[in-house]
């Protein structure tokens, strides 16, 4: 088939776009995927992700006694999103389709397509039950045993099957820079032939030009991902309710994660809404063996760790390790703190660390029974090991003396000040008093006790409760902690078919939107905060909703 005679084309080939490619071919429609990238990197991020999905009131769920509903998990998603702009009124009406859609067609979609569930649930943005605290009342965070890797296979599989019946085309290397229109009406895409070029998956690859194409459909569906692997446009749009951009954040992303498709969308007359709605980590470590550059990690932490600011001051509740990432954020940045620290123990790195990326999860994403029960024998999970041997935001001590050292020589601020010793003691007997103290009213002391009544946390993501200071369980340790740039929460704005609506709020004929580029729905579906899981789950959600009406 050549490309031209094409149906649908989907401008993009990660998760998002390969679920609305295959939904469109599952409805008889042909489809011609159009990506900047080579073959290797299809999948985009969703390759390189965790693999967690939210899921509301699942049987996972109540295996555990977990009691979850609808009705609470709206009233999380609405306290946290707080939508608050007229252009929200299309992120509300997708935010309820998408909790119907995770409560009650993800998981029997997710078995059809071969895609299993690990059986213990995890509770991310657990802050919703301290006094301010945004996030989940309950855990919903469900990962797909294979990770990242395991939900993208079942759509790929599905292409090459399309491809080699015809009925797909696959356009690599092709960076889309314009949307053609016709009468008003998007009729194809026009870019750039980018040379052949031998970088791996992840690795920023050559924008040299060979020459340019032109192709056209009847619908053009854009899923070109969000804008977290180009720091400046992440700056630049920074909101001031966050403070000052910080100025030395890592990328959570790779670099092909750059924006373009909104550029393109907006100059063909699709209104791009909530730029300014971001959603970057406060617990990034620099990868010792990175892929891309400035390529950071985001730590999974359970909620045992003490959290300073780059001052050696222990951060006010709600900012505990795992509670509110935006509230985090938000004050870090408040104090103008380009870095902050979480101080631990060996005991709590062994339990309770656990690194976002199918790459830092063999286990997982290998599907290997024998590499995961390893992570109930003493010592590190491999991964963490590696970082604590080789990561240089990590240091392991001996002594309190010897992590003092450490963090002072480390932890050297712009203007020159760096960890006040006696602030970083005084806050670590202040954390172990409240955690040694059955009656204490600390809440992150008080949350750590809850967690372990869950089965799921106390199996696998809360250590029992110990002092920092005990050595039975040392060494201790002190990790230095950047800002992670990952997703965005803004974009194009779609109606419940994922069509991009123009600034009239009327659908740009034969443009959709869908994933990250569409702000995982009507432009914002999270409003200014996400429940996490619910990044795949959007791709999943908008993909087959714009291949059901493209
Ligand atoms: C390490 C990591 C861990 C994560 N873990 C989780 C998790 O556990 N749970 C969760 O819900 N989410 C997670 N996420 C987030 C999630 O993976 C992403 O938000 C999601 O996969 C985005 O998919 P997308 O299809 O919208 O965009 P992308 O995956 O960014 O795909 C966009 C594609 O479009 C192409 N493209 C862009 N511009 C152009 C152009 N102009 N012309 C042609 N092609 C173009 C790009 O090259 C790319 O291939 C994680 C992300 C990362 C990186």
């Amino acid at each position: 088939m050549a490309a031209a005679d094409t149906d649908v084309i989907v401008v993009g080939s990660g998760l998002s776009g390969l679920v609305a490619a295959c939904t469109a071919l599952d409805r008889g429609r042909t489809v011609t995927i159009v990506e900047q990238e080579g073959p290797h990197s299809i999948g985009g991020q969703a390759f390189w992700s965790f693999g967690g999905l939210f899921l509301v009131d699942s049987p996972e769920q109540r295996r555990l006694g977990i009691d979850d509903s609808l009705e609470l998990a709206w009233e999380d998603w609405d306290r946290s999103a707080g939508f608050d702009r007229d252009e929200d009124v299309w992120a509300r009406r997708w935010a309820d389709a998408y909790l119907d859609f995770s409560h009650r067609d993800l998981r029997p979609w997710l078995r059809e397509l071969g895609i299993r569930l690990f059986p213990i649930v995890g509770h991310a943005e657990r802050g919703a039950r301290t006094e301010g605290g945004h996030g989940n009342t309950v855990p919903r965070f469900h990962i797909v045993w294979g990770t990242g890797p395991g939900i993208v296979a079942p759509f790929t599989r599905r292409l090459r099957d399309a491809v080699e019946e015809g009925r797909a085309h696959l356009a690599f290397r092709h960076r889309v820079t314009e949307l053609l229109t016709e009468q008003g009406r998007v009729v194809g895409v026009a870019g750039t032939r980018l040379a052949h070029d031998l970088t791996v998956r992840g690795e920023p690859s050559s924008r040299e030009a060979v020459g340019e194409f032109e192709l056209r459909a009847e619908s053009v569906v854009v899923a070109t991902g969000g804008i977290g692997g180009e720091l400046d446009r992440v700056r630049s749009l920074w909101p001031a309710s966050l403070g000052a951009a910080p100025t030395t954040a890592v990328r959570g992303v790779p670099a092909h994660v750059d924006g373009s498709g909104l550029d393109v969308a907006a100059a063909a007359g699709a209104r791009v809404v909530n730029g300014d709605r971001m959603w970057h980590y406060t617990e990034g470590i620099k990868n010792w063996d990175p892929i891309w550059p400035e390529h950071g990690i985001r730590i999974l932490p359970g909620p045992s760790s003490l959290w300073l600011d780059h001052l050696g001051r222990r951060l006010p509740s709600p900012n505990y390790p795992g509670f509110d990432t935006r509230s985090t954020l938000e004050h870090l940045r408040s104090i103008d703190a380009e870095h902050s620290w979480f101080v631990l123990t060996q005991s709590i790195v062994e339990k309770e660390f656990t690194l976002s990326g199918s790459e830092q999860n063999p286990d997982l994403t290998g599907r290997s029974i024998a590499k995961l029960a390893q992570r109930v024998l003493p010592g590190a999970p491999a991964p963490v090991q590696a970082f604590l041997d080789h990561g240089e935001d990590f240091i392991v001590a001996r002594s309190l003396t010897e992590l003092l050292d450490g963090m002072e020589r480390l932890g050297a601020n712009a203007d020159g000040t760096t960890i006040d010793r006696a602030a970083v003691v005084a806050a670590i007997q202040e954390r172990d008093d409240a955690v040694a103290d059955p009656g204490s009213t600390d809440p992150q002391a008080i949350e750590i006790r809850r967690a372990r009544e869950y089965i799921g946390d106390r199996l696998v993501r809360t250590a029992a409760p110990h002092r920092i200071l005990d050595e039975a369980h040392w060494p201790l340790i002190a990790v230095r902690l950047h800002v992670l740039t990952r997703k965005s929460l803004g974009g194009i704005q779609t109606d419940l078919d994922s069509r991009a609506l123009g600034a009239d709020g009327v659908p740009v004929p034969g443009l959709f939107a869908v994933g990250e580029a569409a702000g995982f729905g009507g432009g914002g579906v999270h409003g200014y905060r996400a429940l996490e899981g619910t990044f795949l789950g959007g791709c999943l959600h908008t993909g087959l909703r714009a291949g059901r009406a493209a």
